[in-house]
């Protein structure tokens, strides 16, 4: 069922917006060479328990997963692309990181992503998260109330052939409310002025993600992270947005 939240529930959903967006901003900013992912995924689970806000992942077990997350943070680097649980690596100067958050604070969750590169970059890396950002940047624009689902959809497509990459549609964006995950699902491809009419209160995720020379994924032996089937490199921009009657309203806007 597709919840719609009333002006007022939209407000209400900015602290955890704020916070989500805070997080991922504390994380960004120390993420280097010889940090360990287990340091973020503390950074993160502090700043939950300093909130009084709630992980959504910690002990999230759905039926894919082989047992409950145990972590506050999804740290993804190089190859892998979504879901990264994070275990005891250490940053290498280049890696690219992947770093997807979401908390419930007042009873409503936001849920948002980013990915960085840690010490030199490589062209390629640049021009894979740019592809990411551009397309998420794309598709909220299409987030307009008399649109389509399928404008969204296309947005992102569209962004990613641009750029030459192809689009895997297992995992996409998604509702949000007073869970991480509702109706309706948020295809990173599709077809424009096709399915849902959107309206004023739909709230949801929107998270493109690529991988540089693939679309094929397949899950790591910690039954949870995906990573590329060729080794080529993944990154993934996401954010929570409403549908208002004034446009787009990105709940978890940084800075
Ligand atoms: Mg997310």
């Amino acid at each position: 069922m597709i919840e719609l939240k009333t002006p007022a529930e939209v407000q209400q959903m900015r602290p955890a917006g704020r916070f989500v967006a805070d997080v991922l901003t504390a994380l960004t900013e120390k993420a280097a060479v010889g940090v360990n992912l287990l340091e973020l995924d503390e950074l993160a689970h502090q700043m939950i328990r300093d909130a009084g806000a709630t992980s959504c992942y910690i002990d999230y077990h759905p039926s894919f997963g082989a047992m409950p997350f145990g972590k506050v943070l999804c740290t993804s680097v190089n190859d892998a692309v979504l879901h990264g649980l994070p275990y005891d690596y250490t940053l290498q100067d280049g890696d690219l990181l992947s770093v997807d958050f979401a908390v419930q604070l007042e009873g409503w969750v936001c849920d948002s992503a980013v990915s960085v590169i840690v010490g030199t970059e490589r062209p390629e890396d640049r021009r894979l998260i740019e592809a990411t950002e551009v397309a998420l940047a794309s598709a909220i624009e299409a987030a307009q109330v008399g649109n389509k689902l399928g404008d969204i959809s296309w947005a992102i497509g569209e962004v990613a052939h641009q750029y030459g990459l192809s689009v895997n549609l297992d995992f996409g964006g998604h509702g949000v409310g007073r869970t991480m995950h509702g109706e309706p699902h948020v295809p990173n491809d599709g077809r424009r002025g096709r399915g849902l009419k959107l309206k004023p209160g739909l709230v949801i995720a929107i998270e493109p993600w690529f991988l540089e020379t693939t679309d094929e994924i397949f899950t790591d032996d910690d039954g949870w992270t995906l990573r590329s089937v060729d080794g080529s490199r993944g990154a993934h921009s996401e954010h929570t947005v409403a549908i208002t009657t004034d446009g787009p309203l990105v709940l978890t806007a940084r800075g």
